[in-house]
């Protein structure tokens, strides 16, 4: 099953900031209250795909990271999240 890395998102229920969060097939939770994760403000989003399969040509890659955008299949541009 893929895997997301979710770094520097926040709560903004109970205002905690999450360093790394690590989320298998769903959306981000916070820790604290269990509301939505959301991408921290000022910055880009960064997110680092971890054992992810592309469905473009079958390239197998144990860690992808990603600022602010999506992640490609360096081998054919495949979007890696489709
Ligand atoms: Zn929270
Ligand atoms: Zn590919």
């Amino acid at each position: 099953m893929e895997s997301n890395v979710f770094i520097g998102h926040h709560c903004p229920r109970c205002n905690t900031t999450v360093g790394t969060y690590a989320s298998v097939g769903s959306v981000p939770t916070c820790p604290g209250c269990g509301g939505p994760l959301q991408a921290a403000p000022g910055g880009p989003q960064t997110q680092v795909l971890v054992n992810v399969v592309c469905g473009g040509c079958g390239s197998r890659f144990g860690m992808v990271s990603v600022v602010g955008g999506e992640a490609k299949c360096p081998s054919c541009g495949k979007n890696l999240k489709e």
